[in-house]
């Protein structure tokens, strides 16, 4: 399996919490956040043309996932040079599934026939919050009811396979929002779900408000309560609960990031994108200008490329295994890295285990329900 990446660098307006390297294409007031020039767009298209150039000739992928930023922000005619783009790149005979990440607020009707005609089968639909009070927090630029309709024209433009992104942990909000939540996000029947706690990253506009004392973070007990409830109301949904953000109806599991959680190769293009390609992991540049610039002059687009030894290989294998609810199997783990896990790191296991937080089941090393939602602590102890 081996999938491609794909990262468009442009929304609408910068989200408050967001750290993914993205222009706003907004005109207006400066907000602190990098704004995109007019011809950026223009620019990053043919310089990720370029890029793809470089894609190895035996590369066949299995999944597409075209992330950023927010694809659907590009224009209806940029979006199409995109799409042909992509399917001069590579061979795509073997996709099997293909994911377009969007924003409510900049889905057309036209995009979402050209991305259904051009062979996407997947959308990520950013909804984060049914409630206005949220989303304003958030820094959204769509309302709910933007959700709703958007979700209802993806259905009648073709979309069966449609994944809605929520956030959890927000300060102010109630559990009995959250609740609200997961009620409509059922009522509308995505066949996936994406539950994120909200995250204080470095140099955001909200961790600012943080440190200034503006806002104040939600107590670790409530967001707790708030994960339950969502794992709660999901699975009685019918909804499994298989990584630690992710849910979906059976048979619907993201095949594309199972790559991420799996080991497995996948190469990215566009600035910021990342690739794990024959033992290699790499990084481009987040930077569109450095970017266009290095493509321009056959300079390298790298900010890093490093190959792990296996040791260090190994632990991260441990850790990508552990998001997956079914953990990870000792003979197979055994077997993929050459590695037992107890010989890794057993102090850290052992001690763990002691505090509840993982557990062995039928042969494999499982997060229990309190491990998931301290998993990020846990990780950087394994690694
Ligand atoms: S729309 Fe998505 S990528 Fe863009 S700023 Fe908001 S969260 Fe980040």
């Amino acid at each position: 399996m081996s999938g491609l990446y794909i990262h468009i660098p442009f929304c609408v307006r910068k989200c408050l919490y967001c750290d993914f390297y993205s222009l706003e294409t907004m005109k207006g007031p400066i907000s602190g956040r990098l704004k995109a020039e007019p011809e950026d767009q223009n620019q990053f298209l043919d310089s990720l043309e370029s890029e793809f150039g470089s894609a190895p000739p035996e590369f066949r992928p299995d999944t597409v996932f075209m992330g950023g930023g927010t694809p659907t922000e590009l224009s209806l005619s940029d979006l199409r040079k995109l799409m042909s783009m992509i399917h001069r790149m590579a061979d795509l005979s073997g996709v099997t599934e293909w994911t377009c990440e969007s924003n409510p607020g900049t889905i057309t009707r036209e995009k979402a026939e050209l991305l259904r005609e051009s062979g996407v089968n997947r959308i990520s639909l950013g909804v984060q919050s049914f409630n206005q009070r949220n989303l304003d927090f958030l820094g959204r630029i769509h309302s709910p009811g933007d959700v709703e309709s958007g979700f209802r024209m993806l259905r009648e433009t073709g979309f069966e396979n449609i994944n809605l992104d929520i956030i959890y942990g927000i300060p102010g909000s109630t559990a009995s929002e959250v609740e609200d939540d997961i009620e409509k996000i059922v009522e509308l029947g995505p066949e996936h779900v994406s539950c994120y706690c909200l995250m204080f990253e470095q140099g955001t506009p909200l961790t600012r408000m943080l440190n200034e004392g503006h806002i104040r973070r939600m107590a670790d007990d409530d967001e707790l309560e708030q994960y339950r409830m969502i794992r709660k109301l999901l699975n009685k949904s019918g909804y499994t609960h298989y990584e630690i953000s992710n849910f979906s109806v059976p048979g619907m599991e993201c095949r594309h990031n199972h790559l991420y959680w799996g080991d497995g190769e996948y190469l990215g293009f566009g600035p910021s994108a990342h690739s794990h390609w024959q033992g290699i992991r790499r990084g481009n540049v987040r930077s569109l200008k450095k970017y266009i610039n290095a493509l321009q002059s056959g300079d390298s687009i790298l900010e890093f490329s490093e190959r792990l030894d296996p040791e260090a290989k190994a632990r991260e294998t441990l850790v990508m295994w552990l998001r997956r609810l079914d953990g990870v199997p000792r003979n197979k783990f055994a077997e993929h890295t050459g590695y037992d896990y107890r010989d890794l790191c057993s102090d850290q296991i052992d001690y763990f285990k002691e505090n509840g937080v993982l557990e062995d089941r039928d042969g494999r090393l499982v997060l229990t329900e309190e491990g998931l939602f301290v998993s990020d602590a846990i990780f950087s102890e394994l690694l």
